[in-house]
């Protein structure tokens, strides 16, 4: 069975919200018509009502809703419950961030807030279904050229839509001073997002790589860490920078004090564990000496991290450049792996797997 999107119970709802929401609409503009007798004196008493702005603003909701479906069908087919999981966690941790941001600009909103966060929002979710398919990647073994086509035209898109929303955020900063309380938050948020999709186009062309080849890739979790390095970097810069301006013009921004927080520590737990990885991996091969035929013979001669069978190496026996070196190596506590195999661990925790 297909793993389903959306339930028939979901698109049930959508459907009986998307018609209550036109038969509003359509209520509302025909009453506008009936008090006011041409397009442009109708569009000025529907701007005076709340109520109606309040219904055209719910039609635009759904019409985002539509045309986000729409999108969603294009380039990514059916999402995996995985997915549709990941979508509601992050929306919900989206919408409370930018409550808290209007505690700031209560004054500046408006309906052009309302534009730019719904635009900021719909935008998000396409850069975390991206960010989740790089992912699942690894996992689905054979990708279709359709996978390929989607993901280089969801990514090329989201690319220029970022960077075009980045400069037109910091023109009007520039340009229109008295809104830069949140011009300045949506400049950061589409700065943040740029960051985020170099992260996920780097880790999809990293994943490219590995999959063309048939042997696992040895280097491959350096080149991951190393751009996850560069986008907590550029991700706490943004940050800092932004914060600081706020700070000064505004008081404390209460909203992104929380990502600030989170950022910093995963940006130093990174560096950390690179300098971590990079004491325990330098010169390993001379640090740990080669397992002898007799160290093999007092074990099974089992590599306990990949359950393959070691080999001891004679004396001037070498790993050809590119191949998989699985000479074994012995710790200093007398238990044996593969060179590789003791690699990869000690990238991930610097004592001895046993
Ligand atoms: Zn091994
Ligand atoms: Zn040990």
């Amino acid at each position: 069975m297909p793993p389903a999107t959306t339930s028939p119970l979901a698109q049930h709802r959508l459907a009986l919200y998307g018609s209550a929401s036109l038969v509003a609409t359509s209520a509302v503009v025909m009453r506008a018509f009936k008090e006011r007798a041409n397009f442009y004196a109708a569009t000025v008493w529907l701007g005076r009502s709340n109520g109606c702005i309040l219904v055209l603003v719910n039609f635009g909701i759904f019409c985002t809703i539509l045309f986000g479906k729409f999108c969603q069908a294009v380039f990514f087919g059916q999402l995996r419950p995985i997915e549709v999981e990941h979508l509601y966690e992050r929306s919900w941790y989206a919408v409370t961030e930018t409550l808290l941001a209007m505690t700031i600009f209560r004054d500046q909103f408006d309906a052009s807030f309302i534009i730019l966060f719904g635009t900021l929002l719909f935008l998000k979710v396409f850069h975390w279904l991206c960010a989740d398919r790089v992912e699942l990647m690894e996992q689905s073994p054979s990708l279709s050229r359709l996978f390929h086509a989607r993901m280089v035209s969801v990514l090329w898109t989201l690319f220029c839509l970022d960077l075009f929303l980045v400069a037109f955020a910091i023109e009007v900063l520039i340009l229109e001073q008295q809104r830069m309380g949140i011009m300045i938050m949506f400049a950061s948020e589409f700065t943040i997002l740029t960051a985020t999709l170099w992260s996920t186009i780097a880790k999809y062309v990293l994943n490219c790589v590995d999959l063309r080849s048939d042997e696992p890739w040895e280097g491959k979790s350096m080149y991951v860490s190393a751009v996850d390095l560069v986008t907590d970097f550029l991700k706490l810069a943004t940050y800092l920078c932004f914060f600081s301006l706020i700070l000064t013009y505004y008081g404390l921004p209460l909203n992104i004090v929380r990502d600030v927080y989170v950022t910093g520590r995963s940006f130093f737990g990174r560096i950390r564990d690179l300098l971590r990885y990079r004491a325990a991996t330098r010169n390993m091969d001379t640090r740990f000496p080669n397992a002898t035929a007799e160290d093999l013979a007092r074990t099974d001669a089992t590599c306990i991290i990949c359950r393959d069978e070691m080999v001891a190496r004679g004396e001037g026996e070498f790993t050809p450049p590119g191949a998989v070196n699985d000479t074994p190596k012995k710790l200093a506590c007398g238990h044996v792996f593969h060179f590789n195999c003791l690699r990869s661990w000690l990238e991930r925790q610097q004592s001895c797997p046993t």
